[in-house]
């Protein structure tokens, strides 16, 4: 037999940004052998794909998933919306290299309790990763509030020479150990104190890897011009890709702006390589911040250590019943997590149809009561708002979320239908793909994903894991491609 899988018939859209093809494809030994018409050939396990879309695995730029990847290696939330590769370490947060004295600080928190942080070197986590052998492959940034909590003792103010030196060291050694660059969090109070000059000469180090830069940004709300600035100017100074991440315009204030963020970012394209990512919703959700607390829109409790109880419900109850204002319910309920309906719908679709921008679910896999993009972002964005919505076509979609990711981050052989590629592969029902999770009901599996190979390997089918894990650790594979020349 030719090939351990043959897919007959399939709608092969590449990730390539271009129109769908009808093809067989043959998996030999983790990789796509042949594309084309294979009807005379035979193969252990085939498939009749008439009907369907088959694409690359959804690679997802924008995950906290850094030790859930270790602790519940099946990975159920992204392989059933055909995600085949996280990228981790995200916002300033990541699992290694981490040296913790105490509970982990805000917002590391949201990776998992001090228990969780058992990589000093990020050697260690990459090995924690390869033991695990999750279901979808890791690969990894280095963050830089992680950084700041391994060297000072109090994260409310800029790091002194002599910590940036070791926190510099301590980058140099996980980018030669394989991780893809460096992540900041610099709205977060752990980070919001460190000034652009700490960053500066962090992002040094990322020069003679060629890694990147990726940003949750000083401000989302009224500066975030000025916020997206400090980012190119760290970039440029490091020589190093910057892609923004979930890119929005924050708070009742900001609504009707993302005209001149992308504005921004298509200037700055001009002369370096930039880009966004961005999650299909006009809410986000993070720890409860109390600068973000307001009575402008919505915000859900989605966990309190304190108060368990409440998850799920919304702060405005909660105070209400306790008798107390928004700010006063908001500190008795911390350490928490909330879901903040701060966006306006157009704004997000504009982002999220921009060429520069990629689909990442920045899913919480630990909250109790989690925002629905952790199981729902990628199919939200095939079926709502490509098909259903008809926001662009749905090779553009895909290309958001497979060959422009893949290219930007340095993923080599992924991303794409190419032979020789690895078989990362989603095959599903362009009619039927839909999210279903949603705000009351957030843990629930999509539609129409039949079926999704990693690694060559069957690990998703008829709504269930097959309990295969084939995932594997990315390290990062050196040159960019070509995914920031497209501007
Ligand atoms: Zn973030």
């Amino acid at each position: 037999m030719k090939y351990d899988t043959l897919i007959r018939q399939a709608l092969i859209i590449d990730g390539s940004n271009t129109p769908g093809y009808l093809a067989d494809v043959g998996i030999l030994a983790g990789r796509i052998e042949a594309i084309g018409d294979l009807a005379t050939v035979s193969a252990g396990h085939e498939v009749d794909a008439r009907g369907l879309v088959l694409a690359p695995g959804f690679v997802d730029v924008h995950t906290h998933d850094d030790t859930v990847v270790i602790r519940h290696p099946q990975m159920l939330p992204k392989l059933s919306q055909g995600v085949t590769t996280v990228i981790v370490g995200n916002c300033g947060i990541s699992a290694a290299p981490v040296s913790l004295r105490g509970d982990p600080p805000d917002p590391m928190n949201l990776l998992g309790t001090r228990a969780a942080f058992a990589y000093p070197r990020f050697a260690d986590y990459r090995a924690a990763v390869e033991g695990a052998q999750p279901a979808v492959n890791v690969a990894a940034l280095i963050g830089h509030t992680a950084l700041r909590s391994n060297h000072m003792d109090d994260l409310q103010r800029t790091a002194t020479p002599d910590e940036i030196a070791a926190m510099r060291g301590q980058l140099q050694e996980s980018l030669e150990a394989g991780a893809l660059g460096l992540s900041t969090g610099l709205a977060y109070a752990s980070a919001f104190n460190a000034t652009t000059d700490e960053v500066l000469q962090l992002s040094e180090e990322l020069t003679a890897f060629g890694a990147v830069y990726t940003t949750h940004l000083r401000s989302e709300f009224e500066p975030v011009l000025e916020a997206m600035d400090e980012a190119f100017l760290i970039g440029r100074h490091a020589k190093a890709p910057v892609i923004i991440s979930h890119l929005k315009c924050a708070g009742a204030g900001n609504w009707g702006r993302s005209p001149q963020l992308l504005a921004s970012l298509e200037q700055a394209a001009k002369t370096h390589p930039v880009g966004c990512d961005c999650y299909p919703y006009a809410a986000s959700s993070s720890t409860l911040d109390l600068k973000q607390v307001t009575d402008a829109f919505r915000i859900t409790i989605t966990w309190s250590t304190p108060h368990p109880e409440v998850g799920g419900r919304d702060l405005q109850d909660i105070a209400a019943q306790w008798g107390l204002s928004l700010m006063d319910a908001a500190r008795r309920l911390q350490p928490a997590g909330a879901v903040y309906y701060g966006m306006d719908e157009a704004d997000v679709r504009r982002i999220l149809a921009h060429p520069l921008s990629m689909v990442g679910s920045d899913g919480l896999p630990e909250d109790p009561f989690p925002h629905p993009r952790l199981w729902g972002a990628f199919p939200r964005v095939l079926g709502h708002f490509s098909r259903d919505v008809g926001l662009f076509p749905l090779h553009t979609a895909v290309h958001k979320m497979t060959g422009l990711s893949a290219a930007r981050f340095g993923l080599t052989e992924r991303g794409e239908i190419r032979e020789g590629y690895w078989a990362d592969l989603v095959l599903f029902d362009p009619l039927r793909v839909r999210d279903v999770a949603d705000f009351k009901e957030p843990q629930r599996a999509a539609q129409g994903i039949e079926r999704v190979w990693v690694n060559g390997v069957l690990s998703y089918s008829e709504g269930q894991a097959n309990g295969q894990r084939s995932g594997r650790f990315l390290a990062r594979s050196g040159a960019l491609g070509g995914g920031f020349s497209s501007l």
